[in-house]
């Protein structure tokens, strides 16, 4: 047995870069940043007005009084958008919009609420500072200061930085191309009638949409467990993907095609993994082809090993600097027993509040085969592989993969 380590690192090791590719910014959201985004332009790239109001020079605020307000001639109107520079002399001020850019000669915005808002001449009772509601060009980011970094996923914050560092279009790294294989002669298509012995595949749409929300672009397929049909669905797809997941059929029951297809080769290694669920784990990669990962079926188990091994090499494969998300501390609400000598990793109902606090997914801890209770996972916990039974109130180590309003439950109360 190795273990989850281990086999993360031998996943890692054989998991290389793709190539990049550049995108304009409407289309690179979420993908990974693959060189830094340098402003080419300062932000704001002009110094403008904060406010809708009149800009001026602060000299001659200075005589205002409660009983004596100042009195100056407009000389210009300036819209966001304009490219005016009109010359503000004494005593004069230009009506000016958020947005437009300040005059050379003004060096502050006095808002309309404070004036008579005259379009002529225009009566300010209240003196400001100078510089106040002034926006300065390159306040945010000078021109050639970074934006972003590589490694890095383009959101619609960082999108919206780069554009407005005058950028239209990013290197990224290029999304992987993955497609699914379910195996198993008892799996029927979602929705379709089963007869005894059946069940509806479920992994296809776990598998492929989990691929997706990492990065990737999937499609699904299936196979029977006779070996000559796993590979002939494997010749569908292997030109066309960076990535096969194939679940199912990688342990030891006599109908396991995956093993039947690879065991023996120098393709694809079998391992057994110190982890609960998802112990058989295969992984390699076909000649001038795909990575292979083989997961097993019960769709817990091939939801922890998509979790565990198939999205950080989603994510390096697309640049990620940081291949999972970063376990967090919470305290167990219940007790559930985990398997002595493998790392249990067990779906679990989050409870965020001043201290995060963890149930079990599914009632009485874990059992791989049980998927309808997935539904109710808003992450995994992390149990040790030495420890036998978790108790009310021990520390475990959790993942949030989801927030509950994203999540579609409604808000809970702490258990
Ligand atoms: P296997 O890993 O092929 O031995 O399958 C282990 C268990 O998972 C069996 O109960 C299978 O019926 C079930 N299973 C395998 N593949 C799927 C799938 N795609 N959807 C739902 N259940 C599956
Ligand atoms: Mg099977």
């Amino acid at each position: 047995m190795i273990t989850v380590e281990e086999h993360l690192k031998r996943v890692l090791a054989g998991t290389a870069r793709l190539e990049n590719e550049l995108l304009p910014l409407s289309e690179a959201r979420g993908r990974c940043l693959a060189e830094a985004a340098i402003a080419e332009i300062p932000v704001p790239p002009w110094t403008n007005s904060a406010m809708d109001g009149y800009a001026l020079r602060a000299d001659d605020l200075a005589g205002i009084r409660d009983d004596s307000p100042v009195v100056l001639k407009v000389v210009a109107d300036i819209p966001a958008g304009s490219k005016l520079n009109p010359e503000i002399g004494p005593a004069e001020a230009a009506r000016i919009m958020t947005g437009a850019p300040l005059p050379d000669s003004a060096d502050t915005v006095i808002p309309h609420e404070l004036t008579d808002g005259g379009t002529a001449q225009v009566e300010i009772r209240e003196a400001i500072p100078r510089g106040r509601h002034v926006r300065l060009a390159g306040e945010d980011r000078e021109a050639g200061s970074r934006i972003a970094e590589p490694g890095s996923e383009l959101t619609p914050e960082s999108l919206a930085a780069i554009a407005s560092a005058g950028i239209g279009q990013v290197k990224v790294g290029a999304r992987p191309r993955l497609a699914v294989i379910s195996t198993g002669n008892e799996l029927v298509e979602p929705g379709a009638q089963i007869r005894r012995g059946q069940i509806p595949d479920s992994n296809g749409l776990l598998v492929s949409f989990l691929a997706a929300d990492a990065g990737a672009a999937a499609t699904v397929d299936h196979a029977g467990d006779d070996p000559a049909e796993l590979e002939a669905a494997i010749d569908r797809h292997r030109e066309a993907v960076d990535v096969l997941v194939i679940t199912g059929g990688v342990s030891v029951g006599a109908f396991d095609p995956v093993k039947a297809l690879f065991e023996g080769g120098d393709s694809v290694r079998f391992d057994r993994v110190a982890m609960q669920p998802g112990k058989p784990q295969a992984f390699g990669r076909l000649a001038e082809g795909p990575l292979v990962f083989g997961l097993p079926g019960n769709p817990v188990s091939a939801w922890v090993s998509f979790q565990m091994f198939v999205r950080p090499a989603l994510r390096k494969l697309q640049g990620f600097t940081s291949l999972n998300t970063e376990p967090v501390p919470a305290r167990a609400a219940e007790d559930w027993n985990t398997p002595k000598g493998r790392m249990q990793v067990i779906p679990v109902r989050i409870f965020d509040g001043e201290e995060r606090q963890v149930l079990p997914a599914a009632s009485g801890g874990s059992g791989s085969h049980l998927i309808a209770s997935l539904a109710d996972a808003d992450g995994y916990a992390l149990v040790d592989a030495e420890v036998e039974r978790v108790r009310a109130g021990d520390r475990v180590m959790t993942v949030r993969l989801r927030d509950p309003e994203q999540f579609n439950h409604k808000k809970r109360s702490t258990p």
